[in-house]
């Protein structure tokens, strides 16, 4: 699936929009945050302290998505380092491992390889893989009822790229969700942004890689991302 000119135009646009929001909003932000400091002292006096904590942990709370948001939609060159593919899989899953004991998800690695390097920019790829695996939480979610979820992230290779891929029992997608995943916005969730793919896809072409998937409703999705070899 390549992503068209349109796509590209609006995630141009997004990041323009996303940037003059922060600006716009974070100041005003970093203000209330200085007066409810100012207004703790009072707050702690008639035994409302705990107001000034949830306002504070709200603020900081909108602060992270937009920062979050920000930088999503940035687009920023890969500034590429080596790595070992299979080390930067394992410190994404341990990132999401609260969260997978949460939603009662395993995951598992299998690598077929001997230890492949690649390219990459570690920040940015990592953030690929965190959009699909935290994907892949979301699809088991809904299927929990009738079989316990699973993740395999399985690694291989052709010589040429290393194919990763991540691989869910969730509840799949129907051809609607398979011809729009990787558009800016488009989401079936009702707190999604429908960026993660939109987003991931691009940083995997900057890197000279590409990502395939396939689908079957009620049954699970395959993530295959390829990213080109060291050497
Ligand atoms: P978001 O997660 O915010 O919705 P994404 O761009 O990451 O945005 O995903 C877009 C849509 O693609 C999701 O809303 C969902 O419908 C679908 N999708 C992505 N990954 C999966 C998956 N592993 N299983 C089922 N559906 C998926």
């Amino acid at each position: 699936i390549e992503q068209s000119a349109l796509q590209n135009d609006k995630l141009a646009m997004l990041g323009k929009i996303a940037a003059a929001i922060a600006h716009e909003i974070r100041n005003p932000l970093t203000s209330i945050r200085g007066f409810i400091q100012l207004l703790r002292p009072y707050l702690l006096e008639v035994g409302k302290e705990e107001y000034a904590r949830i306002i504070l942990t709200e603020i900081d709370r909108a602060n992270d998505i937009i920062y979050e948001f920000l930088n999503s939609s940035k687009p920023s060159a890969p500034v590429k380092q080596a790595k070992s593919i299979e080390n930067l899989i394992r410190e994404v899953v341990m990132l999401t491992e609260s969260e997978s004991l949460m939603r009662n998800c395993e995951i598992g690695i299998e690598s077929h390889l001997e230890d492949a390097i690649v390219s990459i920019d570690i920040k940015q790829v990592k953030q690929v893989i965190l959009n699909l695996v935290k994907n892949s939480l979301d699809a088991v979610e809904e299927t929990q009822s009738e079989r316990r979820g699973r993740i395999d992230i399985v690694l291989n290779s052709d010589g040429q790229y290393v194919e990763i891929m991540i691989k869910d029992n969730g509840k799949g997608m129907d051809k609607l969700t398979m011809s729009k995943l990787f558009d800016p916005f488009f989401t079936t969730k009702e707190e999604g942004t429908g960026l993660g793919l939109s987003v991931s896809y691009r940083i995997i072409r900057n890197h000279g890689g590409t990502i395939r998937v396939n689908s079957k409703m009620g049954s699970g999705t395959e993530f295959i991302i390829y990213l080109p070899l060291v050497g």
